[in-house]
């Protein structure tokens, strides 16, 4: 992100990263790095770290790390320019007028700019339908029949979209609202049966003679809404379609506004619906977010994380056992959050829970969740007789996929001991069958032993941990080692192959060799390890020619002891199927692989 000799690179240079993330987390000198607790993940133990020499951070608890750029965007939840001009005002340096990239990305921030804009007076045309007009008061009284106050609606913004069709569509054109940002909003749609379709004629409101829910993204910015029907119209709710602006899985509906109670109380309320997330806030809980109508996508749940990892499902009994829900439960599990299930009486949903019994009756119910693995194991248990062994069987084969699911060893390990305990089987037992389920689940049951053996040899070598240090460390011989490895590909399928394929790219492209600039491109799990790496103490080792060259070597054989692994098996399977011709080429391959392992060494 930051070109060497570009302004970005000055500012960070001025900025010191230790000062800047100190104004988030406090951080405390070890060794040569300093260390806090990781602002992203919630943890008691430090393990977030911050290297004040090449100014990154990283935390070896959830595996996020950058530089100071980085750590500003996640922080602050801003786009690299936007985090660029906090970092460069911070750090006391004067930017220069910021030109946008290129025309198309002007439009587009024009165009999200001016959709925002439009859906503020959209929201305000709808409360003064709901407070100013006649119409509005039939459905003010129709809001506190249900139990809504004024207080309420007034926080959430609550409105109302009035039956004449182009209501809205006439107060954004008074506005000077173009015909294309119109179009683009999702607040009017075109009439299919005219044929004025086209123009500014032929359109009409999206939302009628519904109650409005606004909903905004995590910075509070109104960008779509919901609407619901009064009545019996259909459908019930109505949502904004997605547009530039708004992606309904990028949404927690009001997490911005709960956000700080979220990390206060560490957890989440997780409900359905608008109006159960404001049932429930109403009842005293500001923690609760809602999904609204989708199942928890895998955006939505990576968005709640940085505020807590532990949620409280508060979905409708009826609806608990249903697929939708599965998914979002598994998908929290599969992120590492600790979940625990409220199961409301028989015929409530969270809104006419707390409607009909208070709040305070609700945070009772909120005491008496259960943790993921004792709901489902009490499901299994209306299910299965657990004093048979076929019931004992049946309930094990129902449970063992959610364990196999949760993503922590020592956790999973953990519910597998209690497992047992509960269906009163032996745990060794229980252990193996969960091995099973969980490499069935990545699919490793099909792997033939070779392509096994590989895998298992895929751990991070030192030979390929320290030639990267080297080449990171050592300005000096980088090019001379690079050029050797590009020769002979000795990284191909190394455990770290994407890191040197990148190495290799930016010495191509004449760039510096950063630990942030690799980890720009690099995946996860290789992200993680470099990071770690880079994060080693004990005196940095430049290293030697003469060492690289080992690790070379070292990277050289494992590599074709590698195809040499592959081509026994395909020699064994063209023996199988009497294939002589290929057998023999495959056979004078083996030979010449051989040779060369026999010069390595
Ligand atoms: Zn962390």
């Amino acid at each position: 992100m930051a070109e060497p000799g570009s302004i970005a690179e000055r500012v960070k240079q001025q900025a010191d990263i230790v000062r800047l993330v100190g104004d988030y987390v406090r951080l405390k000198k070890s060794g040569q790095n300093f260390l806090g607790l990781c602002p992203f993940h919630s943890e008691k133990t430090p393990s977030f770290a911050v290297h004040p020499v090449k100014q990154i951070y990283h935390c070896f608890g959830c595996g996020t790390g950058g530089d100071i750029f980085k750590f500003v965007m996640e922080m602050e939840r801003v786009d690299f320019p936007e985090a660029l001009r906090l970092v460069a005002e911070k750090a006391g340096v004067r930017l220069p007028e910021q030109r946008p990239r290129t025309p198309e990305e002007a439009k587009a921030t024009q165009l999200r700019t001016a959709l925002m804009e439009l859906n503020k007076v959209a929201a305000q045309f709808f409360v003064e339908q709901l407070q100013q007009t006649r119409e509005g008061k039939f459905v003010r009284d129709y809001l506190h029949d249900r139990g809504l106050t004024d207080e309420i609606i007034q926080t959430f913004g609550l409105g109302y979209a009035p039956g004449t069709g182009d209501a809205l569509l006439r107060r954004l054109r008074e506005r000077g609202a173009k015909q294309e940002i119109l179009e683009a909003s999702g607040l009017v749609n075109k009439d299919p049966s005219t044929s004025l379709g086209t123009g500014e004629r032929g359109f009409y409101d999206r939302f009628r003679r519904r109650v409005i829910f606004p909903i905004a993204n995590e910075s509070g910015r109104i960008v779509a809404f919901g609407g619901r029907a009064l009545g019996d119209d259909q459908p019930k709710y109505l949502n904004s379609p997605e547009t530039p602006v708004y992606s309904k899985s990028r949404v927690l509906y009001n997490l911005h506004r709960g956000r700080e109670a979220l990390r206060r109380l560490d957890y989440a309320i997780l409900v359905e619906g608008y109006l159960d997330c404001i049932a429930v806030f109403a009842g005293g809980l500001a923690n609760v977010v809602a999904s609204c109508g989708t199942s928890l996508t895998e955006l939505q749940v990576r968005l709640l994380a940085r505020s807590t990892k532990n949620v409280v499902v508060s979905f409708d009994p009826d609806t608990a056992g249903r697929a939708a829900t599965e998914r979002s439960l598994n998908l929290l599990l599969e992120q590492g959050f600790q979940v625990r299930v409220l199961s409301l009486p028989a015929g409530y949903d969270p809104d006419s829970f707390v409607r009909d019994k208070g709040g305070e009756a609700y945070r009772e119910e909120l005491k008496k969740s259960l943790p993921y693995l004792d709901y489902l194991v009490e499901r299994a248990r209306a299910e299965h007789d657990f004093r048979s062994q076929e019931g004992k069987i049946a309930a094990l084969n129902y449970l063992l996929p959610y364990l196999a699911r949760v993503p922590n060893k020592i956790r999973r390990a953990e519910w597998a001991t209690e497992l047992a305990a509960r269906l009163q089987i032996e745990e060794a037992l229980l252990r193996e069958e969960l091995r099973r389920a969980a490499t069935e689940r990545r699919g490793e049951m099909k792997l033939r032993p070779e392509h096994k053996q590989a895998l298992e040899a895929s751990a991070v070598k030192p030979a390929e941990r320290r030639l990267l240090q080297i080449l990171l460390e050592n300005e000096e011989i980088r090019a001379d080692v690079l050029k050797e490895l590009e020769d002979d590909a000795a990284h191909r399928g190394a455990s770290l192959e994407e890191t040197f394929n990148q190495v290799l790219a930016l010495a191509r492209a004449g760039e510096p060799l950063t630990v942030e600039r690799l980890a720009e491109t690099i995946g996860e799990g290789e992200r993680r390890r470099l990071f770690e790496m880079a994060f080693e103490s004990g005196p940095a080792v430049a290293g030697s020619l003469e060492e690289a060259r080992s690790c070379l070597a070292a990277m050289r054989r494992r590599k074709l002891e590698g195809e040499l692994r592959q081509l026994q098996s395909d020699i064994q399977e063209a023996e199988r199927a009497k294939q002589g011709d290929k057998l023999r080429e495959l056979l004078a391959r083996k030979q010449s692989l051989h040779k060369a392992l026999g010069e390595l060494s």
